[in-house]
């Protein structure tokens, strides 16, 4: 919260502040945020002098209203909040705090500002809420000014790191070109930081176009076992080569079913969800290469799950763990844990970014449980598509795309 002076009070002040009333309407009246208390049934009560300018409403107005009334919360792609979605109501409604950082608001006037919004609880006994709302426009102008400027830069230096990558890869083929051992050593680690520099504009370029919403998407019907058993093909090599071994499970823990048992028929429920499959397999790729990149030995397991409204997939290792300190900031951009470990490991930092923006796409969550020096496991919920769903989405998606793995109906379960 910001407390910026609007005016002076001088001598006065000592005076006013004898009262509790005149303390909080001078606090309240020279804050930047604006500050909306509403009752328990979202009546307006109290709208302080910047709650008038971010929203455009006069005090006199919004007061006796219902908040849904004054505070039009809009998405950033000027689509209304749902009830549901409304800040306010999620605190009125389950007396917990909320807080939206992303979205919009339309003023009186019906101009879209950028708005980030805190609400609290103001007890059991009094019920009601208030509002913290702050003008976030510039802020947001600036991010996107940023991320385009990243965008377009790595998207420009990819091009002709790709081709300096592909000549050092001709000058160390042997049946291309003569090098003598020296060259060749100093070539190869050339080699090496050209691919993880092209990596890490191709991260950039990714990173970029989740915040500003242009990452591309093309959903379609996808059955997660089938899908994660063939991404558990592709990348088990990779694990075996570092003497590590990937198994597959689906279902609870008491109940798994190993996935990679050959011929033999077992039974199985179907998890399907709608999303693109290039980005859950950016997803599962990115958390299988952390889970071999900081596990010295052992096992990683995926996993999958789910009930009747989630999918629930997860990837486990036996690594060197998370400190408990660094887990709340690991999805943000460009985290890297600092220890020993990880200084010698490379990285960018953008993976988990990544992960978390794909999985917020598809209004799913992604978090990890880490014993340090022990183990980590990333998980990831879904939305499950009912079998309904899956019946009356794949008639719409017949038309255009070929959905993965849909080759036999939404039943409930499949002999393989
Ligand atoms: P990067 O691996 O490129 O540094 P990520 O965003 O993928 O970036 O991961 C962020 C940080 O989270 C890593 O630097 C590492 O410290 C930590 N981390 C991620 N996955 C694991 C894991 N499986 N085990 C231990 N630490 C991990």
């Amino acid at each position: 919260m910001f407390f910026g002076k609007k005016k002076k009070y001088g001598a006065g002040l000592a005076d006013s502040l004898k009262n509790e009333q005149a303390k909080s309407d001078i606090i309240l009246s020279s804050i930047d945020d604006g500050v909306v208390l509403v009752d328990a049934q979202g009546i307006i009560q109290l709208f302080n002098p910047a709650a008038e300018k971010i929203t455009g409403w006069l005090a006199k107005d919004a007061i006796g209203l219902d908040h849904q009334s004054v505070l039009k919360f809009i998405s950033d792609k000027s689509e209304p909040y749902t009830p549901i979605q409304n800040p306010l109501n999620q605190t009125l409604n389950n007396k917990i705090a909320a807080r939206d950082n992303d979205g919009c608001l339309k003023t009186h006037s019906g101009k879209t500002i950028s708005v980030a919004v805190s609400v609290s609880p103001l007890g059991e006994e009094i019920g009601g809420a208030v509002a913290v709302l702050r003008d976030v426009s510039e802020e947001r102008r600036e991010e996107k000014q940023s991320a385009e400027f990243i965008s377009t830069a790595s998207h420009e230096m990819r091009t002709p790191v790709a081709a300096i990558e592909g000549y050092l890869a001709l000058a160390l083929n042997d049946k291309v070109a003569t090098i003598d051992a020296r060259a060749k050593d100093y070539l190869v680690k050339a080699h090496l930081s050209t691919v993880h520099l092209g990596n890490l504009f191709q991260d950039l370029l990714t990173a970029a176009k989740s915040e500003d919403g242009r990452l591309s998407n093309h959903p379609v019907i996808i059955e997660m076992g089938d899908f994660l058993q063939q991404i558990a093909n592709d990348i088990r090599i990779t694990a075996e080569k570092k003497g590590m071994k990937l198994d597959f499970l689906i279902g609870g823990s008491a109940n798994s079913v190993s996935a990679d048992n050959g011929n033999q028929k077992v039974i199985r429920p179907l998890y399907y969800v709608n999303a693109d499959p290039e980005r859950l397999r950016e997803i599962v790729t990115n958390l299988f290469d952390n889970a071999v990149k900081y596990s010295e030995k052992g096992k990683i397991t995926l996993g999958l799950t789910g009930n009747e409204s989630v999918v629930q997939f997860r990837i486990s290792d036996t690594g060197q763990g998370i400190p408990p300190e660094d887990v709340p900031h690991l999805f943000q951009k460009f985290y890297r844990v600092d220890n020993s470990a990880t200084r010698i490991i490379g990285g960018t930092g953008l993976g988990l970014f990544i992960c978390r923006k794909i999985v917020e796409l598809y209004n799913g969550r992604i978090w990890v449980e880490s014993k340090l020096g022990q183990c980590s496991t990333f998980y990831i919920n879904l939305p499950r598509l009912s079998n309904s769903a899956v019946a009356s989405l794949a008639v719409q998606q017949a038309a255009t795309i070929n959905p993965v793995s849909t080759n036999r109906g939404p039943a409930g379960s499949v002999l393989q």
